[in-house]
């Protein structure tokens, strides 16, 4: 028997869907989950022995490249020292410095274990500052699986058909208003009828949990301008697009100031790590200096944080969002060129180390638009493309990620096997 299957079968015995994320059961594409062995650079071994050039990225963090020498050598080392301490140490003092310098809006810095648990804090900072309740986010957007952000919350929701979760009382999403990505209009409506009790609005500026759709430069002006009208706090959910899109993020590309940002994934290395932080007026209201509460046994862990250090300096080198970003264009502009021979509507897009592609012959703006693609030559392509050996993120609700270790050459195989894939398929 197949090893990812016997391992698969014996998974379900014990944990609910073989799985402990549930878009890691392949769900919406049917099949097999691969059980990964190992990671080196781009890519991943699964327990056949099977490689594959990996665009999935442990979901994002992987931007060096799985197992990156000088990452594992600072774990390594952090690791002998001890593995927790549950007391400050120098190196959060230096994640935190580091972050600052690359994102300067974020003056004061929380570190945290995961982005659930940065967007869950930053959005009860944000409602204990303004002292209001209502928050807004976008349809498709995600921000992790904190009550009052499960609605109408992407991919891995979507995947599985549930706009929503069980388990949440209405009371808790009662104040959760969702209002249409892009949609500058429902946004000023809402703020006119609401905005006095509108604590935040709670933002993917370049969303990638409904594959990836950026935020129109109108919209971001929209977004920016309202909640300053209004004295709502701006939160960009940067989990995904922090460090990744560019190295300041989206909000250096759209050159806008929130007043909080969450980040996580690239902050780790691979480890868990995420963090919080913004304006110093509003974070001067987390405890113990003021009366949101918010704490962690593992935040700042030394051996995570040793990871993200390390990766943080890696990415400031020279010229690796110049490199990583042409390779992720390459790959992508390489995709739509061979879906258009193959005769297939097909469209994809790319802002730095981040790419989607969907099978629709216009480029979505909105997650009713990811409805429309079709799904069906998405799965087939994923298998395609998974029986060569690349492994793409299971869903069309995904974005994919690229590393630098993903060099001309394993672009260029990963195209000629995308050819193979789309004349199989069309
Ligand atoms: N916010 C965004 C934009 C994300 O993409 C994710 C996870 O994919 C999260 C928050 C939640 O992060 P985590 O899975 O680390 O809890």
């Amino acid at each position: 028997m197949d090893r990812n299957q016997q391992l698969f079968e014996q998974a379900k015995t014990i944990i609910p869907g073989g799985v402990n994320s549930p878009v890691r059961a392949f769900g919406s594409v049917g099949g097999i989950p691969r059980f990964i062995k190992k990671a080196q650079g781009a890519y991943v071994w699964d327990e056949n022995e099977s490689r594959y050039i990996d665009y999935v990225g442990s979901w994002g963090p992987a931007i060096v490249g799985h197992a990156h020498p000088e990452v594992v050598e600072a774990v390594s080392h952090a690791a002998e020292n001890g593995l927790s301490f549950g007391a400050p140490t120098e190196n959060e003092i230096r994640i935190a410095e580091a972050i600052r310098h690359i994102m300067p809006s974020m003056e004061q810095i929380r570190l945290v274990s995961s982005g659930t648990e940065a967007t869950m804090s930053a959005i009860r900072l944000a409602r204990g500052f303004t002292k209001r309740d209502n928050i807004i986010k976008f349809e498709g957007c995600y921000h992790g699986h904190s009550d009052s952000l499960l609605v109408k919350a992407g991919s891995g929701l979507l995947t599985f058909g549930h706009p929503s979760s069980a388990g949440v009382p209405e009371d808790f999403s009662r104040h959760t208003l969702v209002l249409p990505y892009n949609d500058i209009e429902a946004l000023e409506q809402t703020f006119a009828s609401k905005g006095d009790s509108i604590a935040c609005v709670i933002v993917e500026p370049i969303a990638g949990n409904m594959n990836m759709i950026p935020a129109t430069s109108e919209f971001v002006q929209a977004m920016r301008r309202l909640t300053d009208q209004y004295g709502s706090v701006l939160i960009y959910d940067e989990v995904m697009t922090g460090f990744r899109v560019a190295l300041g993020g989206a909000q250096s590309i759209h050159g806008i100031k929130p007043d909080l940002t969450t980040i996580g994934k690239i902050i780790g290395g691979g480890m868990p790590v995420a963090a919080f932080g913004g304006r110093a007026d509003i974070m001067s209201c987390v405890s113990p200096l003021g009366p949101v509460y918010q704490a962690g046994t593992l935040s700042g862990n030394p051996v995570c944080v040793a990871a993200g250090l390390k990766t943080l300096e890696i990415i400031q080198r020279p010229d690796f969002y110049n490199t990583l970003s042409a390779r992720t264009l390459e790959l992508s502009k390489g995709l739509a060129g061979i879906a258009e021979e193959a005769n297939i509507p097909f469209t994809s897009r790319s802002i730095g180390g981040m790419f989607g592609f969907y099978f629709t012959a216009e480029l979505p703006t909105c997650f009713s638009d990811m409805q429309r693609c079709n799904q069906v030559l998405f799965k087939e392509f994923f298998h395609a493309m998974l029986a060569r050996g690349v492994a793409f993120a299971p869903s069309a609700y995904e974005s994919c990620f690229v590393s630098a270790a993903h060099n001309s050459e394993i672009i260029a195989d990963t195209l000629g096997l995308a050819a193979e894939s789309m004349t199989e398929i069309a």
